[in-house]
């Protein structure tokens, strides 16, 4: 094998891969390092919702490689990888051209799942990237103007439903930011908000089963009910066919169907094809495929090789979930143990700690569930949410502007301290409403900070 020069490839630009590229960039790594992503643009999925309803603009929540990457010597390919080959060390994209690598890194995330449901690949939308939110919105945007513009009721209000497939994390952030945006957008045709319909469909009896977030049950499904028009959750539906104006679903053994114009797929992922086609045994890797990494990010097989995010799990180790704020810290991790090879010098273990989860719930309405101890509703979720994303955002001018300069610890500490004492009948969580002293001040970014930094020190000293 030819590999005249060291160089590190990275495939996926997502949370692992950029960061990955950011992190080595920022310390100063000796080789040389290439990125490459089919897309043109990083999608900072758990702020889609935002750039749908407009919340937040394109360079924030879709920023585009070449600027995120300017000045940081990493080489942006935009190209799609076609093959691996992990014996050759060898990369092949689409376009034909090919990397040799002395490492590699797999960011390639993974892929949406239809289960086997005949026509949802066709005719539902799903949600992963930025095109695809630009999809819906350019789609609801045109349902609408038919909408009003059509005066047979029955079609209009096909036009006016959004099944939205799947009551997991996604399906509910989408439903009920859908719940509050769609009623603004059709008010403001002329239309009649009150005719529009949001149904979420999901297959279990219970949102949220068996996903990170099943804590915040009761919490989404009331806000659920709380939305400008409320969103219609149809549990134990099973759906059995999708169709361009219709999904048909098993309920109760029996076979309904719902008109609807637009039909969202939110109802499962699956291990990446490439992920899949490599040549890594079955008991290397986990029931859905994903490969198993040592505690330093490596393949068991490939030790040059590392893999992180949705598309790998840690051997024997506890079982993250797939999501953003575990993709980042690996990438972390990586970049430290790339750099520590380059040098000769010894590995870490990557240490990942889940902070809390955070939810979307409706416009300017959130839910922060901070190490499971702290609960912050309403629009202070919403800017501790939208605060602690912003913090991940690579760009770090996004930050400040966000963030804003009025924003001082001393308002922090007098509105959290006065209303951190609303304790639930257990005792275990805390349910903090500050949304009403801190009017629309932005807390943001700070506040996540100290939330964070305070639940954790309790944490600390509950446990010694
Ligand atoms: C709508 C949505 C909302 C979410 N909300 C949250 C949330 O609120 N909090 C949270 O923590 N997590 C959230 N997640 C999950 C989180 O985004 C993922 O866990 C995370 O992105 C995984 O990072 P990754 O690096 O493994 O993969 P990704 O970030 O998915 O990156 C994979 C990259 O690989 C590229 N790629 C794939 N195939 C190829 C190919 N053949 N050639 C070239 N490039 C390729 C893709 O273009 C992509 O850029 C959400 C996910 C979605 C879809």
């Amino acid at each position: 094998m030819t590999n005249p020069v060291y160089q590190t490839v990275i495939l996926g630009g997502g949370f692992t891969g950029l960061f990955t590229a950011l992190y080595l960039s920022h310390e100063h790594y000796p080789r040389s390092v290439i990125l490459v992503d089919r897309e043109e643009r990083f999608s900072f999925k758990p702020l889609l919702y935002e750039y749908c309803t407009g919340e937040m603009d394109m360079e924030e929540v879709w920023p585009s490689f070449k600027e995120l990457l300017q000045d940081s010597g990493v080489i942006f390919v935009q190209d799609a990888v076609e093959t691996i080959d992990l014996q050759q060390r060898e990369v092949k994209l689409t376009s034909g051209t090919s990397y040799n690598y002395s490492n590699l890194v797999l960011g390639l995330g993974s892929v949406t799942g239809y289960s086997g449901v005949a026509g949802a690949k066709e005719y539902a939308l799903p949600l992963r990237m930025g095109e695809d939110a630009l999809a819906i919105d350019q789609k609801l945007h045109s349902c609408l103007q038919q909408a009003r513009e059509i005066q047979d009721p029955e079609l209009r209000q096909k036009l006016l439903t959004v099944a939205v497939i799947g009551g997991g994390p996604t399906g509910i952030e989408m439903a009920c930011t859908l719940a509050d945006l769609l009623p603004i957008w059709y008010e403001a045709l002329g239309g009649n908000q009150q005719e529009v319909r949001v149904v979420l469909l999901n297959h279990s009896k219970e949102i949220l089963k068996g996903d990170v977030n099943a804590g915040l049950r009761g919490t989404a499904l009331q806000a659920m009910q709380e939305r400008a028009v409320p969103v219609e959750l149809i549990s134990g539906a099973a759906a059995t066919a999708i169709h361009p104006d219709a999904v048909e679903y098993k309920l109760d053994e029996k076979s309904v169907t719902l008109p609807a114009s637009t039909i969202i797929w939110t109802a499962g992922t699956a291990t990446h094809p490439l992920i899949k086609d490599l040549p890594i045994p079955t008991e290397h890797r986990d029931k859905h495929g994903r490969l198993q990494v040592t505690p330093t990010l490596q393949l068991l097989d490939f030790p040059e090789v590392f893999a992180a995010g949705d598309c790998a799990v840690q051997q024997g180790g506890e079982s993250l979930p797939a999501t953003a704020q575990v993709a980042y810290q690996q990438a972390a991790a990586i970049a430290h143990n790339l750099k520590a090879l380059a040098l000769g010098r010894g590995l870490k273990p990557a240490q990942v700690n889940l902070r809390g989860t955070l939810m979307k719930l409706g416009i300017e309405n959130s839910v922060a569930n901070v190490f499971d101890r702290l609960e912050v509703k309403g629009r202070a979720g919403h800017l501790i949410r939208q605060g602690t994303y912003l913090e991940m955002v690579p760009n770090r001018a996004h930050e400040f502007k966000v963030t804003g300069e009025w924003l001082s610890d001393e308002i922090f500490h007098r509105h959290m301290g006065a209303e951190a004492e609303d304790k639930t009948a257990d005792g275990s969580k805390t349910t903090v409403r500050i949304l009403e002293l801190v009017g629309g001040a932005v807390v943001g970014v700070l506040v996540a900070r100290k939330l964070l930094q305070m639940v954790g020190n309790e944490g600390k000293n509950d446990q010694t």
